[in-house]
C-alpha cells in the first residue's frame, strides 16, 4: 500500500510526517526492494513518539512494516524469543507466556513497537532492570543497498545497533532474551512525603517501582510497586496502602489500569500500568522524560519542586522510575544507573514548550539526557556532549549506511560533525 504521508500523525497527533510518501510493503522482498530504490528512508513503528525522530523529511520515505507477516517464534530450549520489528509487545508477551516464558520487563504501555522501543531507549522501572534493549541478543537489520545483516551480542556493533534511533537500517526482526515465567502483585500506596525521601531504598523495595504526582504540592500522591512473587514480600513504611484501584492520573476511572491490591498475575498483566485491550487515552497529551545519575535523584526531584507550579500548570502526570546502567551507546541510561524523571503533559504545545525548557535549565546540573522518542529542546550540541561512545555511533553509522539514506533532520542534529 502506498500514500500520501501528509496525512500520516503519530499517536498524539502533535505530528505529521512530512515524507513524500508512506508505504505499507506486504512482503519482505517489496521491503527491500523499496529501500534499495529509495534515497531516503524512515520507518515508522507503532508512531508512539512525540517528536520528528521518525519523520524522513520531504525528500523521503516513511515506511511502515506492520503489513510483513508477524513472525514470533518461541525457543524454549535457548529461552530465546525471534520476534519481527513491527509486532507490538502486548502480541509478543501473550505469545511468549503461552510457552511458559516472560520478558523481563515490560514499558508502562503494551501497544507500543519492539523494534521503535528499543530504538529510542524505551524502559519500564526496577532498579535491577535495563531498559528493554538490554534482553535483545540480536538484530536483524535491511541496510541501504537493500541487503541484509545480523548483528548479535558479542559483536563488536552491538551496542551501536539496538538503540539506534532508526539510522541504521529497517529492522526486521530481533531475538530477546526470557526467562520463566513469573508472577507479580501490584500495591499502590499514597500520599509519598519528599522531605526526607530515601529514594534508594523506595526504589529497591520491589522489582519495579513508580512514583506519580502532579506536582500541586510537594511530595508523591501515588507509589505504584509490583513485587515478583519469586521475591521478598512488600515492606513500605513510608506511605499507607490504597484500598481501591487508582488511575495514575488523578480524577481519571482505573478501569483502563492493571489489576491492583496485591492480586497476583502474569507478568504481562502487572508490569504495564494499562491493560493491553484497552486504550490508555486518546492521546491528548505530550511527554517529556530525562534520565540522570540515580546517586541525585533527591537533589533532581528537589529541583523539580522548585519550578512546581510552572510545572503543575500544564502537566498532567509525572513519573519517577529506575533503569540500570545500559552498554547501548546512545542508551540514556548508558554506563550509569540512572533515575528517569518522566512528565505527560497536556496536548498544548505552545503552553508546554516553555516549561519544558524551563525543566531542562533546573535540571541541568545532573547531566539529564532526554528520551529520544519524547519531547525536548536540550540543544543538539549539548546533547552530544552528554553521550561518551557517539563518535562510535557516528563511525557504525558511516559503515552500515555510507550515503546516509536512513539518517533524518533529528539524527543529524545528534551526530553533529
Ligand atoms: C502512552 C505512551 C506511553 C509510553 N510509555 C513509555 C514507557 O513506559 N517507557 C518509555 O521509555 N517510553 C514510553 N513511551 C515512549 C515510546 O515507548 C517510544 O516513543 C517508542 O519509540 C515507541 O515505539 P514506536 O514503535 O511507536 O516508535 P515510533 O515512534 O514509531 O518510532 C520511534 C523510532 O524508532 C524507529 N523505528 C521504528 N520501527 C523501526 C524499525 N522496524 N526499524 C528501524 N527503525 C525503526 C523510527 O524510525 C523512529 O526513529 C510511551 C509513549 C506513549 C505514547
Amino acid at each position: 500500500m502506498t500514500r500520501s504521508a501528509r496525512t500520516v500523525t503519530n499517536w498524539a497527533r502533535n505530528i505529521t510526517y512530512t515524507a513524500g510518501a508512506f508505504h505499507r510493503p506486504d512482503t519482505f522482498d517489496a521491503l527491500r526492494a523499496l529501500v534499495a530504490g529509495s534515497a531516503k528512508v524512515r520507518v515508522l513503528g507503532s508512531g508512539h513518539s512525540f517528536n520528528r525522530i521518525a519523520d524522513p523529511g520531504s525528500e523521503g520515505v516513511l515506511v511502515s512494516i506492520a503489513g510483513l507477516p508477524p513472525v514470533v517464534d518461541v525457543d524454549t530450549a535457548a529461552r530465546a524469543v525471534r520476534v519481527s520489528g513491527g509486532v507490538r509487545y502486548a502480541e509478543l508477551a501473550r505469545a511468549v507466556h503461552a510457552q511458559g516464558l516472560a520478558l523481563p520487563n515490560l514499558a508502562s504501555l503494551p501497544h507500543i513497537s519492539v523494534a521503535g522501543s528499543v530504538a529510542t531507549g524505551t524502559h519500564g522501572s526496577g532498579v535491577g532492570n535495563g531498559p528493554l534493549a538490554a534482553a535483545v541478543r540480536e538484530v536483524e537489520l535491511i541496510t541501504a543497498d537493500g541487503s541484509t545483516v545480523s548483528i548479535g551480542r558479542g559483536d563488536a556493533r552491538f551496542d551501536g545497533a539496538v538503540t539506534s534511533l532508526g539510522a541504521l537500517g529497517v529492522v526486521t526482526a530481533l531475538t530477546l532474551d526470557l526467562e520463566p515465567a513469573y508472577e507479580v502483585e501490584q500495591y499502590v500506596f499514597t500520599e509519598l512525603p519528599l522531605a526526607g525521601l530515601d529514594y534508594a531504598a523506595v526504589a529497591a523495595s520491589a522489582y519495579s517501582v513508580s512514583l506519580f504526582t502532579d506536582w500541586r504540592e510537594p511530595g508523591f500522591r501515588q507509589v505504584w510497586v509490583k513485587r515478583r512473587t519469586d521475591q521478598a514480600p512488600v515492606d513500605f513504611p513510608w506511605a499507607a496502602a490504597a484500598t481501591a484501584a487508582l488511575h495514575p492520573v488523578p480524577g481519571m476511572p482505573a478501569v483502563n489500569c492493571t489489576e491492583q491490591l496485591g492480586m497476583p498475575g502474569p507478568w504481562h498483566e502487572r508490569l504495564p500500568h494499562f491493560r493491553a485491550e484497552f486504550t490508555p487515552s486518546s492521546g491528548d497529551e505530550l511527554q517529556s522524560e530525562y534520565l540522570l545519575p540515580r546517586s541525585a535523584a533527591v537533589d533532581a526531584l528537589s529541583a523539580v519542586d522548585g519550578i512546581r507550579s510552572a510545572v503543575a500548570g500544564v502537566l498532567q502526570t509525572c513519573e519517577v522510575r529506575t533503569v540500570a546502567a545500559d552498554p547501548q551507546w546512545l542508551g540514556p541510561a548508558h554506563g550509569r544507573d540512572s533515575v528517569a524523571l518522566h512528565f505527560t503533559w497536556i496536548e498544548d504545545t505552545a503552553a508546554v514548550l516553555p516549561v519544558v525548557r524551563r525543566l531542562e535549565e533546573a535540571l541541568d546540573a545532573f547531566g539529564p539526557r532526554p528520551h529520544w522518542g519524547k519531547v525536548f529542546t536540550v540543544p543538539p550540541a549539548v546533547l552530544r556532549g552528554r553521550y561518551a561512545r557517539l563518535a562510535d555511533f557516528r563511525g557504525l553509522t558511516e559503515v552500515l549506511d555510507p550515503t546516509g539514506k536512513f539518517t533524518n533532520a533529528f539524527v543529524r542534529d545528534v551526530l553533529g560533525g
